[in-house]
């Protein structure tokens, strides 16, 4: 109960906090292009592993050539990759955008499937990926366990865990159900602005007194 209390204070805090930082890639590509699954699933295997701020401007100028299975197929490897070939592992992520927008085509009927199991059957895609599509393309309530999401967590106090996978696990039984989709997105803009990775800024955190400060040296 207590947790659930702290959990719900920390919700609360962040959502007003947060309005002052840039938005994050899926919120930005959202407000442009609408909750579009296919346009979220590429943004989110573009953004693996690259900061929003790089990703951002690259997935703009991809959707401009292309926004659907078949115009990602009709682009060649060596095109996709000249338009994102600032992001890290570019030549790999054109390869993964190719794979996936066939496996639509073929398998899922030109649909991005709106169930997890078949989510990870997906060339590349992962469970981070596949909770980000379930939650904010279909509103199907998932915890999305990012870097951000992990560390923060876990710094807090409110899980103990090692990897992302057991920290889904963990906020699943302890965060209620209708904020599963949300907490994703405030995390990370905390994450990217105060409780960065290395010398998180404490000092200025509106959640420092709900946070038991497990920061790892
Ligand atoms: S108090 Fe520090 S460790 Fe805790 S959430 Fe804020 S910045 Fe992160």
């Amino acid at each position: 109960m207590k947790k659930i209390i702290t959990i719900k204070k920390i919700l609360s805090l962040l959502s007003k906090e947060t309005k002052k930082f840039s938005p994050t890639l899926i919120e930005t590509i959202i407000q442009k292009y609408g909750k579009n699954p296919f346009i979220i699933l590429i943004c989110c295997l573009l953004s693996l592993r690259s900061k929003d701020v790089v990703t951002i401007p690259i997935s703009q100028n991809l959707l401009k050539k292309a926004k659907t299975p078949q115009q990602i197929l009709k682009l060649s490897l060596s095109q996709i990759e000249k338009i994102i070939f600032k992001i890290g592992f570019y030549r790999n992520k054109a390869k993964v955008l190719h794979k996936v927008s066939k496996e639509i085509l073929d398998r899922f009927n030109n649909k991005v499937p709106a169930n997890i199991e078949q989510l990870l059957k997906l060339h590349g895609v992962g469970r981070k990926t596949a909770n980000l599509v379930m939650g904010l393309a279909y509103n199907i309530p998932s915890i999305c366990v990012d870097i951000h999401v992990h560390r923060i967590s876990n710094r807090l106090g409110i899980i103990k865990t090692k990897t992302p996978e057991q920290t889904e696990i963990e906020l699943k039984k302890i965060i209620p159900k209708k904020y599963w989709i949300i907490w994703n997105g405030l995390l990370v803009k905390w994450g990217q602005n105060i409780c960065i990775s290395i010398k998180p800024k404490c000092n200025q955190c509106a959640i420092e007194k709900l946070c038991n400060k497990v920061i790892k040296k």
